[in-house]
């Protein structure tokens, strides 16, 4: 690692998020571990490992990918992936016992010929859609697919699920959703289908409605210790931090410029700090001029844009920062804290994008 830039991840904090969570939940819920996108930029397999011993029940993937490279890792556990494939990858599943989320026929049909070459019963998870508008039938449509699904005798209908959109924003919309969701459920069970699995949780659906844990919960974003909106009471703490090094100092003169645009002009004379990291990392363009990261315990803000691998910070009239000096974009120092929230704030985004969308080329550090 030559270029100085990288991310620590604190495995304990995760551990103890996980334990927040798992109370908040209690013992009857099962959760399924959110890790999709390389569980949310934090790194696929160091984190399913963790959190595999911490006694998690179930992984969410987004891709066939990384359900296969979960299992290369040695992860038995049951692991869904909450996308759809196409159905011309159905044999995937069997092969590495990948639970599917199943939407529609084509992909049943497919997963149950695949099933049945191998002469196996592969565990499904259905899902409706309440609300989202994303993936599968609109419930009233559902009925029907679920009488197919029953057809087919080589798989089985393990898990129901639906995805709540609003539930940071939305109390009626969601408490709607939850409402609907159940009596979809209630329906079935008179039918003789019975589900082992019900969830609809996401991170915001588990903090804010207990009644939307029903026997299964699917958090991402709280595991990591970050918050999806800033109402959500629950005491979790960020497990990440991305760092970097001071690489260049110089003083320049009033009048002189910065970065690309020349968008930051000294009004008088300033020493400006060149840092290794840029948008190319995921560390957002929209930061520019706006970001704040802290030096030997100090705040300071970008001077001028992020530049494709470099930033530059206005350190005003600071002359003991040097080349060599750790810089904080991301983490706590001291009582210094500059949180994924933060970030996702400065550039108009979500947190979710922040931690998504940091390279998977920056080298992570794991500690205990
Ligand atoms: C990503 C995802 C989640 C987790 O959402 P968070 O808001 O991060 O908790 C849950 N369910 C599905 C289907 C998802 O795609």
């Amino acid at each position: 690692m030559f270029r100085p830039l990288w991310i620590e991840i604190n495995l304990g904090a995760l551990g103890d998020n996980f334990r927040t969570i798992k109370r908040s939940v209690g013992k009857k819920v099962k959760i399924i571990a959110t890790v999709k996108q390389s569980a949310y930029g934090h790194g696929l397999v160091p984190v399913a490992k963790e959190l595999k011993n911490l006694g998690v029940d179930f992984f969410g993937v987004g891709s066939l990918e990384e359900g296969i490279s979960l299992r290369k890792a040695g992860i038995k556990s049951p692991i869904l992936l909450l996308s759809a494939a196409l159905a011309q990858y159905a044999r995937y599943f069997v092969k590495y016992r990948l639970t599917p989320t199943v939407i529609n026929d084509e992909l049943a049909n497919a997963l149950n010929q695949a099933a049945k070459r191998a002469s196996a019963k592969l565990p499904v998870h259905l899902k409706i859609d309440t609300g989202m508008g994303r993936l599968g039938y609109y419930y009233e449509d559902a009925y029907r697919f679920v009488e197919s699904l029953r057809q087919l005798k080589n798989i089985s209908l393990e898990g129901i699920f639906t995805h709540l959109p609003v539930a940071d924003t939305n109390t009626s919309f969601t408490n709607y959703q939850i409402e609907i969701f159940d009596d979809f459920i209630s329906n079935l069970e008179k039918e003789g289908v019975h589900f082992k699995y019900r969830h609809c949780a996401n991170s915001a659906g588990l903090a804010i409605y207990p009644k939307a844990h029903f026997n299964m919960v699917r958090p991402g974003l709280i595991l990591y210790g970050i918050k999806p909106a800033p109402n959500i009471k629950m005491n979790l703490k960020p497990i990440l931090a991305l760092k970097s090094k001071v690489i260049f100092v110089k003083k320049i003169k009033a009048g002189m410029g910065v970065s690309y645009g020349r968008t930051y002009i000294a009004r008088k004379p300033t020493n400006i700090a060149t840092v290794s990291v840029g948008y190319a990392d995921g560390y957002p363009w929209a930061l520019s001029g706006l970001a704040q990261v802290i030096i030997k315990n100090s705040f300071f803000k970008l001077a001028g844009r992020v530049c494709m691998d470099h930033v530059m910070v206005d350190l005003g009239d600071r002359e003991d920062i040097a080349i060599g000096d750790e810089v904080m974009l991301i983490g706590k120092k001291g009582k210094l804290q500059i949180s994924v929230e933060d970030l996702a704030a400065w550039a108009k985004t979500i947190p979710y994008e922040i931690v998504s969308r940091l390279s998977l080329k920056i080298p992570r550090i794991y500690r205990k």
